[in-house]
């Protein structure tokens, strides 16, 4: 069964068949040469420090061979998605400032178009369709505010005529 690793060095993601995991393999994008293990499945910051922790020129076997047709086909010329970004941006405009929210809104428009195209890593569809609809969402309310606050004063004015 092949699972997916993402290379400490470059963190692409790579394929790779299970029996390969504890054996050093050699990344065919930067030459990073890592462990292969589970834990780097996880595309977490904490697989990154196991895998630098761990010595990569440790005597075992040689470099495996990566499943090339699969690496090349899949993850090449794919550009990595933004989708962190975008949700920090949609919580930004949910906390601080709206304008937060118009830059999610285009950067995640965008992106969730490229991933659809298949330009775009796809495995950020889900954070960035997440900082997308907060941005939108946040930028409505306030919206809607601003439109509360002019028609309360339209009227307060209105009163005292
Ligand atoms: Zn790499």
């Amino acid at each position: 069964m092949a699972i997916e690793v993402s290379c400490p060095g470059c963190s692409r993601l790579l394929r790779i068949d299970e029996i390969h995991v504890g054996q050093q393999a050699l990344c065919p994008a930067c030459d990073e040469v890592f462990t292969v293990s589970q834990q780097n499945t996880d595309e977490g910051i904490a697989s990154e420090t196991d895998a630098s922790a761990s010595n990569p020129f440790a005597p075992s076997s040689a470099p495996v061979s990566w499943d090339e047709s699969a690496a090349a086909t899949e993850y090449q010329d794919v550009a990595p998605h933004r989708g962190t970004l975008i949700l920090v941006m949609g919580l930004l405009s949910w906390f601080c400032c709206c304008g937060f929210g118009i830059v999610a809104w285009v950067m995640g428009s965008q992106d969730i178009k490229q991933m659809e195209a298949g330009r775009m890593d796809p495995n950020g569809l889900a954070l960035t369709k997440a900082g997308y609809w907060i941005g939108i969402i946040s930028l409505l309310l306030n919206l809607g505010m601003v439109a509360f606050w002019i028609l309360m004063f339209a009227f307060s004015i209105r009163d005292e005529m």
